[in-house]
């Protein structure tokens, strides 16, 4: 039995499919992460009623990969953790009215016969719009595919920067170059032994944080590719390679930070039209090919793209603005 969205009300529950009760939303939003949380907060904004649903934790890339790192660059704070970032924008939503469950992962996207069926590893859900913020899909850290490094994850290999309580008293080897993991060296330096190795000649970070790094006690291996991770039961050393030399480096807890693979493999499932590089071709007011699709944030691709929480939510104020046209169809649109 299809369902028609356009004949019913927000929030009215309208008989039983299946093993359970349905309703239709005027939104509903794909991903927990800044783009997606700032899709709900402006759908409650237009008191549209918006679930936003995400196959992991809310937070997306913040509390998934740099929990403990400082964000510089979003207005409005000096600095703020990356997991307070996310705490904030989770509590907004969610005191906006946002339905939001974790744990959900969207497998298919159906045209109805008025509404757009949302199919998740748990339920089905009826909507008059959908807004695509899945990020990156469902990344994975880049490994470093050394010996050792499978064998001791979790026991001292890590790709997040544990709590600082957690590495008091332990030495840390930093592996990347980016401003990420500079960051999180400059954390780790606060309260241990730090040291960080990159294999190229010059950080590819911006130049303040790299004069941080230069003013701090980080102990930098440039030119320097990683040979392997030593220990049985926990890690105990690093073998790097710097100028064909091998240096060991006495470590408790050897943190990668080289970037994520992304995996998108949802996006031809859902037959949303790709650019080149596989992420979402999107319209100036992003909308996708597919009629009442939105798309926003790190899935989203066009020329000048910045990959930015900023961007992200700037990207999802127009998702549901056109969400919103789409779905209510107010006289002046
Ligand atoms: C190490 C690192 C440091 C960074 N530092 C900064 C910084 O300091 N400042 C800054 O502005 N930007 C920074 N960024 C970039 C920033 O994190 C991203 O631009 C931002 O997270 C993009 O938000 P998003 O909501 O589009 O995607 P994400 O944060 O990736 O969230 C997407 C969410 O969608 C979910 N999802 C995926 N597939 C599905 C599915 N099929 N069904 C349901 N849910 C799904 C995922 O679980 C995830 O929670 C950094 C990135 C990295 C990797």
């Amino acid at each position: 039995m299809g369902i028609l969205c356009a004949e019913i009300e927000p929030y009215l529950f309208i008989g039983k499919q299946g093993s359970g009760l349905l309703m239709c939303y005027d939104v509903v939003i794909i991903g927990a992460g800044p783009a997606g949380l700032t899709a709900g907060i402006y759908a409650r904004s237009k008191m549209m009623n918006a679930l936003i649903l995400d196959s992991g934790r809310v937070g997306g890339q913040l509390v998934s990969l740099y929990p403990e790192k400082g964000i510089h660059n979003y207005p409005g704070f000096e600095t703020i953790q990356a997991r307070k970032l996310s705490d904030k924008l989770y509590a907004q939503a969610e005191s906006m009215g946002c339905e939001i469950r974790e744990f959900e992962k969207v497998n298919e996207i159906n045209n109805g016969e008025e509404e757009l069926i949302v199919v998740t590893n748990k339920n089905t859900y009826h909507a008059k719009s959908v807004v695509i913020a899945i990020g990156m899909g469902s990344f994975k850290p880049k490994k470093m595919e050394v010996p050792g490094e499978d064998e001791l994850t979790g026991k001292g290999v890590s790709y997040i920067l544990p709590s600082k309580e957690e590495l008091v008293g332990k030495k840390v080897t930093m592996f990347g170059g980016g401003n990420s993991a500079i960051d999180m060296a400059l954390i780790a330096d606060s309260v241990t032994d730090t040291s960080i190795v990159h294999r190229r000649a010059d950080f590819r970070a911006d130049e303040s944080t790299v004069n941080n790094l230069k003013n701090s006690a980080v102990k930098a291996y440039m030119n320097s590719s990683l040979v392997s991770i030593n220990g049985t039961d926990k890690v105990e050393s690093v073998t790097i390679k710097q100028d064909d030399k091998e240096i060991v480096i006495p470590t408790d807890l050897a943190i990668i930070n080289i970037g994520i693979s992304a995996d998108l493999d949802d996006l031809k499932q859902w037959d949303i039209e790709l650019n080149d590089d596989g992420l979402v071709k999107v319209d100036f007011d992003m909308s996708t090919n597919r009629p009442g699709i939105f798309a926003c944030g790190d899935v989203v691709s066009y020329p000048g793209k910045y990959k930015q929480i900023t961007t992200a939510c700037g990207e999802a104020t127009t998702a549901i603005f056109m969400a919103y046209k789409f779905a209510k169809k107010p006289y002046w649109a």
